[in-house]
């Protein structure tokens, strides 16, 4: 990037004026009382005014998505796409601006924000608008003197609640097989990471969304999130976040209206690099993206990392090396590399688990806590070893730049190692036979497994978890399930 574009991105930083009210049956709304002030990780610069919305205002959202529900669900699918696909062209024209927005709420790099975050959520908005006129339903068979047709009928009334890490993305994980599905959609974002898709939702207007159809609630997680998990007239609830939040929301739904769930919530996963790895480098740059990339703030990152004995001390050299590209840097600068954590507070908690695994192990490397612009929310990415197989570090989510280091010598220890949470989110495998690939691949309990790569992903991939990291698929047409349900028609005429 040019010195000039890092000039540019910061002077358009200085000179954004940033809109932070809830978007409620088609506009912004004042809600008459203060609101939040919401401060960028970077420097701690103030960015927006974040709008305090409380029960009677997530009332006020369901009521305008439900009566908005019976139009949007019963136009044709091709006239939702439309929309949609307006929508992801209005997004693509305000690319920059909303990786500028991500980028201050949330400290990641804009060299990110610009290249993966915003490009991600428009292909995952324009793959479910192209993708709802082609889904046919079923004609089962049935006895003679009757036909019966199976459709998809959208839930109605959809509460998503999203967490901070990839705020745009998740959010339209969710956003757009709900909407494209028939669904009106009351949307609470991280109270930390609400201004990227605050704005979607203006641009959302403009590509033809008629008012109620979606709703932008912020506020806090117990209050807001609460009303939402908890209200009468919410179908159904998609999730993203931490398995503790997930066990609250199962509670409500089942003293609410059992309205149903998907939960996509916490992992610990392991990156198994067996000493017949074809190209080691490769696994260890590979590594260092699966444990480090985003701060480390990563569902799926692949913090636990086994490595077989006999390559140990060769693959630790790599990885160090291939980590020196996540050293923490200005986000604004439009370099590669890592950027600020969501706040100095989680770096704090972060920074914590460093100092229990040096008390209790070895820092490999890293360890240590930078100040940029005056915030202290950057962390070296780091690696710890020695540390005892039941260690919490092992089986935690920590939630930062912060691997785990483990040497194993058989292909069952491996896959016993790896197994051994209570997590199941995703794992990654290394190796150039074949057989042991197909082996260990079917062994490990993961929502997904990668195979000579990490964390693997995309559009047509459901991604979802096993165990306690929760039930439900996003990406994929699998996704539909979470906002739709079979309705079985039956024409006796015989
Ligand atoms: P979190 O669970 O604290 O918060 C997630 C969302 O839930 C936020 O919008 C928050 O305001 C809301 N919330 C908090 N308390 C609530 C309550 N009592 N009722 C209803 N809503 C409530 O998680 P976080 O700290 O924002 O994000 C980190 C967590 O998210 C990690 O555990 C991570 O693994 C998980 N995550 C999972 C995936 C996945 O796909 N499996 C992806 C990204 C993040």
């Amino acid at each position: 990037m040019t010195e000039l574009a890092v000039t540019t991105w910061a002077a358009r930083a200085a000179g954004l004026d940033i809109d932070g009210r809830p978007f409620i049956d088609g506009a912004r709304r004042e809600l008459g009382r203060p609101g939040r002030p919401t401060t960028s990780p970077i420097d701690g610069r103030a960015l927006a005014t974040l709008g305090a919305c409380g029960a009677a205002d997530v009332d006020t959202a369901v009521a305008a998505a439900r009566r908005a529900f019976p139009a949007w669900s019963g136009v044709s699918a091709e006239a939702r796409k439309h929309v949609l696909l307006r929508l992801a062209d209005l997004m693509a024209e305000h690319a920059d601006e909303l990786a500028l927005l991500e980028t201050l709420d949330s400290g990641k790099p804009i060299a990110q924000t610009t290249t993966v975050d915003v490009p991600g959520a428009i292909a995952t908005l324009r793959w479910y608008a192209e993708a709802i006129d082609k889904i046919a339903g079923e004609l089962p068979s049935v006895p003679p003197g009757a036909t019966a047709q199976v459709t998809r009928e959208p839930l109605g009334v959809v509460a998503a609640i999203v967490p901070w890490n990839f705020p745009l993305e998740i959010a339209m994980w969710k956003l757009a097989p709900a909407l494209a599905s028939g669904n009106a959609v009351v949307l609470k974002p991280a109270e930390q990471t609400s201004l990227s898709v605050l704005r979607v939702a203006d641009l959302a207007v403009r590509a033809g969304l008629p008012d109620g159809v979606l709703n932008v609630v912020t506020g806090s997680g117990r209050e807001v999130g609460a009303a939402l998990a908890g209200h009468m007239d919410v179908d159904a609830l998609a999730f993203t976040g931490s398995t503790a939040v997930s066990r609250t929301l199962l509670e409500a739904s089942g003293r609410s209206n059992l309205k149903r769930l998907s939960l996509e919530a916490g992992g610990k996963s392991s990156n198994i690099i067996f000493a017949d790895t074809a190209d080691l480098a490769q696994a260890a740059d590979k590594a260092a993206f699966g444990a480090f990339y985003n701060q480390g703030q990563v569902c799926s990152a692949n913090s636990r990392i086994l490595v077989q004995r006999e390559v140990h001390d060769e693959f630790l050299a790599l990885l160090r090396e291939a980590a020196t590209a996540y050293e923490p840097a200005d986000p604004l600068a439009g370099l590669d590399g890592n950027g600020a954590l969501i706040s100095s507070g989680h770096a704090d908690d972060v920074a914590a688990w460093i100092e229990r695994g040096r008390a209790d192990g070895t820092v490999l490397f890293g360890g240590g806590r930078r100040t940029i612009a005056g915030s202290d929310a950057y962390l070296e990415p780091t690696l710890i070893g020695g540390l005892a197989p039941d260690h919490a570090l092992h089986r935690e989510e920590v939630f930062g730049p912060v691997a785990v280091l483990q040497p194993f010598d058989t292909e069952e220890e491996a896959v016993a190692m790896a197994n051994d949470t209570e997590y199941g989110l995703a794992a990654s495998v290394w190796t150039a036979d074949l057989a042991r690939a197909h082996r260990v691949a079917a062994a490990l309990v993961a929502g997904t497994v990668s195979v000579n790569t990490v964390d693997a992903l995309g559009n047509s991939t459901p991604f979802g978890g096993f165990k306690q990291s929760g039930f439900g698929r996003d990406l994929s047409l699998h996704a539909f399930d979470n906002y739709t349900a079979p309705k079985t028609t039956w024409f006796q005429f015989g």
